[in-house]
């Protein structure tokens, strides 16, 4: 926070999640700007030679290069790390750097990884395709069943495991402390993919988390402008290892998308709520129409990990997916109709989304790898934006009529 609080009887409230949203991690320059400011340089001037020598030794902390070193991305970073409850973050060019970033830091060559069925698919595309050629390799477990988790663990190889709760495109739980135990049983990283829920909803690491990994691109900005990433955690592995790889590699968050998330940051409170709200409206509607034959939402009683879910999360997210009966050509043919939801993969916008998961997102899996994590032909997948309800609800109505 940038006020010095000097009085003792104001510090004893910690800040709520809504009041770190807006206030954690500002730092105010000597102009007493009130918004964050953007600094858009690629570098920083020293005022001697020695000033250099100390600054690039590390002997004195400072600006040097926005590679690694850059006032927004800090303020971006502290803030998050704030409602995350980590100790550090750093922020990454998009969240797919993020997982490579963890992973070339956490890994090495003969290290085994177990992750979730059903992972956003370019971080399966990410571990099959790229990591196996480093000689880390990676088994799936189904996300809801630990001993699937257990039985894919290959004790004093495995080093991680990965995951993402809720699941997409299936909104499955995993129960996070359940599987901290079982990482740290066998000495590995829990590291979870926190996406979906944002620190609003959930906060993996005092759930037994070791890493944290945020897509910004989604909730954080909210509003579909930005791509980037986060990695929130510890002062070694992120601190240390992270920022070293990013300080090398160079995967770095620009100081103007910097600044959208900061932003974005401050109203995810109150957005989660309302992207909330509206799922469950809708998921509630969906689950009363003759065409669709199963809704995927956690707010659901009739979701097989509603109870975990309500005592995990503080709020049941804002994505949602159902079934056609009639298969892709159904999924298709509804998604075509719709003239207000977008078709586009994006997610955690203020704008509804639609896509059909098997052709898209899902579509590079090989079908035994769809069918093994559930993705059916018929399964269509919203992200259930800030729009009126009854708008959404009366843009997939005719969408349904079309059908029959
Ligand atoms: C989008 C997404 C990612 C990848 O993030 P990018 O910012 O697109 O690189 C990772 N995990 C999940 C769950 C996502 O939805």
């Amino acid at each position: 926070m940038s006020k010095v609080d000097h009085s003792d009887k104001r510090r004893k409230r910690a800040p709520g999640l809504a009041t770190l949203g807006v206030r954690a991690g500002q730092e105010r320059s000597e102009q007493m700007e009130h918004s964050e400011a953007i600094y858009p340089t690629s570098s920083f001037v020293f005022r001697s030679a020695a000033e250099a020598a100390a600054r690039f030794s590390g002997e004195q902390p400072g600006n040097i290069y926005s590679r690694f070193t850059n006032p927004t991305v800090r303020m971006f970073e502290q803030r998050l790390a704030a409602m995350e409850g980590g100790e550090t973050c750093i922020a990454t060019a998009s969240g797919m750097s993020a997982v490579l970033a963890t992973c070339m830091t956490q890994l090495v060559q003969g290290d085994h990884i177990v992750a979730a069925h059903g992972l956003f698919g370019t971080t399966t595309q990410l571990f099959n395709n790229y990591l196996s050629r480093f000689g880390v390799d990676v088994s799936y477990a189904h996300a809801t069943d630990l001993d699937s988790w257990r039985a894919a663990i290959e004790p004093g190889r495995t080093r991680m495991l990965f995951l993402e709760t809720p699941t997409n495109p299936l909104i499955e739980i995993a129960d996070i402390p359940a599987l901290a135990e079982l990482a740290h049983e066998y000495d590995c990283l829990l590291v979870v993919d926190n996406c979906f829920c944002t620190p609003v909803l959930q906060r993996p690491l005092e759930l037994g988390a070791d890493l944290v990994i945020h897509s910004a691109t989604k909730y954080l900005d909210g509003q579909g402008r930005c791509v980037g990433g986060a990695v929130v955690g510890d002062a070694t592995r992120v601190g240390e290892d992270i920022y070293g790889f990013l300080r090398t590699a160079g995967p770095t968050m620009s100081p103007f998308n910097a600044w959208v998330f900061l932003k974005g940051l401050e109203t995810l409170s109150v957005r989660m709520q309302a992207h909330c709200r509206n799922a469950q409206q809708l998921a509630e509607w969906l689950a009363t129409q003759p065409t669709v034959s199963t809704v995927h939402y956690p707010g659901l009683s009739t979701h097989p990990q509603h109870a975990l879910a309500a005592a995990q999360q503080s709020g049941f997210g804002g994505i949602l997916s159902f079934e056609l009966a009639g298969g892709q050509q159904a999924a298709w043919a509804l998604i075509d109709q719709l003239e207000l939801i977008s078709i586009t993969a994006n997610l955690g916008d203020t704008k509804s989304t639609i896509t059909h998961p098997a052709t898209t997102t899902h579509g590079r899996l090989t079908p035994e790898a769809r069918e093994e994590a559930g993705i059916v032909p018929g399964l269509v997948r919203i992200s259930v934006g800030l729009e009126d309800v009854p708008d959404l609800q009366a843009d997939l109505q005719q969408g349904f009529d079309a059908l029959s």
